[in-house]
């Protein structure tokens, strides 16, 4: 095994990691794809090479698992195992917030780490726990390079009418703007673009990352114009667990009248909502698509009436729209809900391809098609390990 640099997608109850190793002609490759997940619960250890053979699939001591540090330290002892003699070049990191200032990926110090911890309450469910996973490769491995990429950073850049939030100045100098996220799958998304479709790689594409968080995002020539997911990530579509847009009336009404609290709230609005609230059922796609229940069948209506919703608001955005595509766990392996999608922008002049939408495509309308429509796989690791090498100089 050659030296390799690490990407970790650090989130509450799971530690995603993937092994690149170090770029050769034709780039990374990825050497192992796994996680550590049911941190605190019930942790288990899965690992997967590049072709899908398993390399590791193991319950782990729930006793000694409690938290994203421990998952690390769990990590470090199976590298080190597998790849022994070999030496880790870098370490890059999903963080799910970078604020207005982070407008690219940056190398990780101390003082950056401060001050994307000031960012916690904007992302109070994920930039915590990328941050402790920073946090606990540093006090292991402190000569190790680290590389911060962040969620937000592709969407910088989009005119301020899109960014701007309508409240009083004094209150939008404390950060209050549309910052979007899934910023690093539309990066991916826009970089494979020009090679996997290249006659509208140039124009007005709107990318539908569907999974159990899910938006949209209008790209021009390849740049982010503007997204559904805005201050924070609850806004926009509907996603497993959040709502999306909601009127703030509705917020306001359930702390005064209700009286909930915040925490009620927060866990309502991150964890409690979306599929999952409506339907009463599941957050799970999946699950949801073969339910007779009304309740089930209205949860999936919604989340289709308001992707399409969100798709002609888009649209004006982007003064009309050149290509569609569909990325992510859903936006991916979702035919029935491509085909509702799609059947939903028809008026855009969207035409599908009956039988390449359950072939997943990957081009799966018609050749007279006004809009191209395609299904892309993406790949927000190899997006880090690309701006982990870049930074660190690996290529
Ligand atoms: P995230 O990375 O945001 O956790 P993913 O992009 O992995 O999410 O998407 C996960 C979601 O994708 C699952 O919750 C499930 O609802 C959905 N999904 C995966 N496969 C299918 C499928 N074949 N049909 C419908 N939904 C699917």
């Amino acid at each position: 095994m050659n030296d390799y640099a690490l990407v970790l997608n650090a989130g509450s109850s799971s530690l995603k990691f993937c092994v690149f190793q170090r770029p050769q002609q034709e780039g990374w490759r990825l050497a192992a794809r796994g996680q550590i997940e049911g941190i605190g619960t019930a942790p288990r250890l899965s690992a997967k090479d590049d072709g899908g053979k398993s390399l590791a699939d193991e319950r782990l001591d729930a006793g000694s698992v409690r938290d994203g540090r421990a998952a690390v330290d769990v990590l470090a002892a199976w590298l080190r195992a597998r790849y022994g003699g070999a030496r880790v070049l870098g370490v890059g990191h999903r963080v799910v917030h970078g604020g207005a200032r982070f407008t690219s990926p940056t190398v990780v110090s101390r003082q950056l780490l401060a001050e994307l911890a000031e960012l916690i309450p904007l992302a109070p469910l994920h930039q915590p726990y990328n941050l402790a996973a920073i946090e606990a490769v540093f006090e292991r491995l402190p000569d190790v390079p680290q590389v911060a990429c962040f969620d937000t950073s592709f969407h910088r850049g989009q005119p301020a009418v899109a960014e701007v939030l309508p409240l009083p100045l004094d209150l939008r100098q404390h950060g209050l703007q549309r910052y979007g996220f899934h910023g690093l799958s539309y990066e991916y998304i826009a970089s494979v673009l020009p090679s996997v479709a290249p006659e509208m790689a140039g124009g007005r594409v709107i990318v539908a990352h569907l999974g159990s968080g899910a938006s949209l995002c209008a790209l021009k020539e390849g740049r982010s114009v503007d997204s559904t997911l805005g201050f924070t990530a609850l806004d926009g579509l509907c996603m497993g667990t959040r709502p999306g847009t909601l009127d703030p009336g509705v917020v306001l009404y359930l702390f005064q009248s209700l009286n909930l609290s915040p925490k009620d709230v927060e866990a309502l609005l991150y964890k409690k909502s979306g599929l999952l609230g409506i339907s009463g059922i599941s957050n799970d796609m999946r699950d949801l698509l073969y339910r007779s229940e009304p309740e089930a069948r209205l949860a999936v209506e919604y989340f289709v009436y308001r992707a399409a919703r969100e798709i002609g608001a888009l649209a004006a955005v982007l003064g009309g729209v050149d290509g569609l595509v569909f990325t992510a766990g859903i936006g991916e392996n979702s035919a029935e809900i491509r085909r509702r999608i799609c059947m939903a922008s028809g008026w855009l002049g969207v035409e599908l391809d009956a039988e390449e939408n359950v072939g997943h495509g990957p081009r799966i309308s018609t050749r007279q098609s006004r809009v191209s429509v395609w299904v892309i796989p993406t790949n927000e690791e190899l997006m880090i390990a690309r701006h982990t090498g870049t930074l660190l100089g690996l290529r």
